[in-house]
């Protein structure tokens, strides 16, 4: 009842211009404010390509065991990064990958702050027992709205728009079994032919208009495809999640569901089903709330947000991290699945 109140007199306050602090506890309620053509969303703030390279270069340099590799170029010809943590090849592996759409740039976020975080103290002793390998900003061209087609009506403003597909208009994200496009074919042969992965977490964002128990989720998750993989690969894959699900619902803004629905159908081009198929790795896909930029206002979702998105985008790769690591989850319990509520839909 309390809680009732105290919505209704923020809501009043930010139709006022309310202060950070209000918008804070907003966030904090799980129920980030929206967008709806009414709030600023600029993607000045959000890392250009050539700003993330010259931020893994800069920490290349200061960590000992981080190596920067190119494994090929897009479309328009940016370098493709991975970014490579491997001090015993005989360690578990695990792989993450962002914004394979291009308009979902808060998993990229998330993966340089954690990227920064491992070298530092705070992530001590898990590099000596877990191989970690990033692919961030996968769709670089789509990121920087570098496309080959007109982006019209965006909602977003700022030196300039992302967008979903690269450069060709190819959903790459569709492109796992074809793999038509250089994206695809740099990691599938340089990376998931190299590598010997056991765990991947794809981060995506999805709409905004998404609620559980009828309160806007913070996230989505969604294993690889029951009948499409390798029984102990789906164990290790709904393992991946509980670990996820573990470390983000308890906070006071995470509330997570279970993706399932428009995207259950199997579809090896999708990765969280493909690559836990053809190469037995146990996926995860992880979808953040609202996307950066889009020309649907519901799909959006206002920038005062990006914060606790941003920490759950870290707290997912750090819980993921650590607990293969340390071989704890081996030991998670995956029955919670069966008890979480997949996703509605709510537009707004
Ligand atoms: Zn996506």
């Amino acid at each position: 009842m309390k809680k009732q109140l105290v919505s209704i007199a923020l809501t009043g306050t930010i139709l006022a211009g309310g202060s950070f602090a209000d918008m804070a506890f907003v966030q904090a309620a799980g129920n980030g404010p929206d967008y709806q053509g009414h709030e600023t969303i600029n993607t000045s703030i959000l890392h250009t390509y050539s700003e993330m390279v010259d931020y893994l270069e800069k920490q290349e340099k200061k960590q000992t065991y981080m190596e920067l590799e190119v494994i090929g170029k897009t479309v328009k010809g940016r370098d493709m990064h991975l970014v490579k943590y491997m001090q015993n090849p005989k360690n578990p592996t695990i792989l993450y990958i962002t914004q394979q759409h291009g308009d979902e740039a808060l998993t990229t976020e998330g993966a340089l702050d954690f990227i920064k975080q491992l070298g530092t103290g705070k992530t001590k002793g898990i590099l000596e027992n877990v191989n970690i390998l990033f692919i961030p900003m996968y769709n670089a061209d789509g990121a920087m709205g570098d496309v080959n087609y007109e982006l019209e009506d965006y909602a977003a403003s700022g030196d300039r728009h992302l967008t979903r597909l690269n450069a060709n208009g190819a959903d790459l994200n569709r492109d796992h079994e074809e793999k038509t496009q250089p994206e695809t074919q740099a990691l599938h042969n340089n990376v998931l032919q190299k590598y010997d992965i056991d765990y991947m977490i794809d981060l995506h964002h999805q709409g905004a208009q998404w609620v559980k128990d009828g309160k806007y989720v913070s996230g989505a998750i969604f294993p690889s495809h029951p009948d499409h993989t390798a029984p102990e690969v789906l164990q290790g894959s709904k393992q991946l999640g509980a670990v996820v699900y573990d470390a983000i619902e308890p906070k006071g803004w995470g509330h997570l569901a279970n993706y399932a629905g428009k995207g259950s159908a199997y579809d090896n081009g999708i990765s969280v089903y493909g690559l836990a198929h053809d190469y037995g790795i146990s996926t995860l896909l992880f979808e953040m709330r609202g996307t950066a930029d889009n020309a649907n206002d519901f799909e959006v979702l206002g920038q005062k947000s990006n914060g606790y998105l941003k920490k759950q985008a870290v707290i997912a790769m750090d819980s993921a991290a650590r607990a293969v690591a340390d071989g704890t989850i081996n030991e998670k319990d995956i029955s919670f699945w069966d008890d979480l509520p997949v996703q509605e839909e709510r537009p707004y």
